[in-house]
């Protein structure tokens, strides 16, 4: 599938109307807009026409078992497409929204069921960004919305990355500049007793509590250690082939700064380039090897480091090295609340790649798997 992408410049702030009629009327044909959002650029379309919805999943090579996030004007709109909805929504909406909480409700009967992979549920927010409300407003439609990027993909922060991906599959995207966050809504299944956190996102969780005193946090995703990952031998490596193989650091400063010399070194000598993201303040500890160097941001700013990350994520993939080590973010740092989301993004960049730089055994084991990629 082809299609001539149109790209229109809006202000953040202030979209223009009469850009914003035209792609509400190109939502209304059932054809495909990317647009800004506070979290991530989204790739829209009527959520109410189950055609417009199979373009999404087929632009962006989703699997169609993956649900989508139906993206609404106001919550005075949830009866659109959820039913059975608690009381405790409204709280929610009141202290949330416009903003990056996502709900999962009781999927009403007007919402196709391919919105929602065949689930009897839907998953349903409404985004704080102005060209993302006034599309909403304009259409008058619930806009299913998942990022506008290809399957498997780091997700979209600016407009660039959207037609690095999409260029020729979507018929309008909006350029309104890089996004705020960053990072994706927190999801939150309201139709469990006790509600479950599905993702944590841009929400403070903190908040969410207060509201869902009973919210059930999972732990965070299973840690997979080095031997674990080379028992499986190169399955992991092997299936995501396209990328550059990421790896994901864990231990102290210090063991890292050794085991990232030491690793770059190694590397280089079996004739691999290194990519390392690390927080600005290590550049000059670095500055000697033979590496390239991505800057994820200052160590305790998790805002700046959550706004970047995708984009530095996109960077060092597309500097041609072989393989990219990366410094998770430490808890301590966890203030503002993002620190969940960026260690579960790292950890599915890593697809689950994550090596203990204490352990004197992880530079063989790291050699081996770059070897076998
Ligand atoms: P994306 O919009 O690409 O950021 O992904 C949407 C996220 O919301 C995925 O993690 C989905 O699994 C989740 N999601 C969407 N709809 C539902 C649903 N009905 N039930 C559970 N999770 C959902
Ligand atoms: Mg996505």
């Amino acid at each position: 599938m082809t299609t001539a992408t149109q790209l229109l410049h809006v202000d953040p702030h202030q979209p223009d109307p009469a850009v914003i009629a035209v792609a509400a009327q190109t939502l209304a044909a059932g054809l495909l807009v990317a647009f800004p959002t506070e979290t991530v650029y989204g790739l829209g379309a009527n959520a109410l026409d189950a055609a417009a919805v199979a373009r999404i999943f087929a632009a962006k090579q989703r699997p169609t078992t993956d649900p989508l996030i139906v993206h609404l004007a106001s919550a005075d709109q949830l009866d659109r497409v959820a039913i059975d909805i608690p009381p405790v929504v409204h709280a929610l909406a009141a202290r949330f929204w416009p903003g990056p909480l996502t709900l999962v409700l009781r999927r009403g009967p007007d919402v196709p069921p391919n919105v929602s992979a065949g689930r009897d549920t839907v998953a349903v927010r409404v985004p704080a960004h102005p060209v993302a409300h006034a599309l909403l407003t304009a259409c008058n439609l619930p806009i299913a919305a998942p990022s506008a990027n290809l399957f498997s993909r780091p997700s979209p922060t600016t407009a660039q990355h959207v037609l690095d991906d999409l260029a020729g599959r979507v018929d309008i995207v909006f350029d309104g500049g890089p996004t705020t966050i960053g990072l994706e809504s927190t999801v939150i299944d309201l139709t469990q007793t006790p509600p479950v956190l599905l993702r944590p996102g841009g929400a403070d969780v903190t908040a969410l509590h207060a509201l869902l005193p009973d919210l059930r946090v999972p732990a965070a995703p299973l840690i997979t250690d080095a031997t674990e990952v080379a028992a499986a031998p190169g399955s992991l490596l092997k299936h995501y082939a396209p990328h550059t193989p990421l790896f994901l650091l864990r231990g102290d400063d210090a063991s890292a700064m050794r085991f990232i010399h030491a690793a770059v070194r190694a590397l280089h000598e079996c004739g691999q380039r290194t990519g390392i993201l690390i927080p600005d303040e290590e550049f000059a500890a670095y500055a000697d090897l033979h590496a390239e160097l991505v800057g994820l941001g200052p160590a305790h700013d998790l805002a700046t480091i959550g706004r970047y990350l995708f984009a530095r994520l996109r960077e060092v993939d597309s500097l041609g090295v072989d393989v990219i080590l990366v410094r998770g973010v430490a808890e301590a740092d966890d203030g503002g609340g993002l620190g969940p989301a960026i260690r579960d993004r790292l950890f599915r960049a890593a697809e689950g790649r994550v090596l203990d730089v204490t352990d004197p055994a992880t530079l063989q084991t790291l050699l081996r798997l770059t070897s076998d990629a």
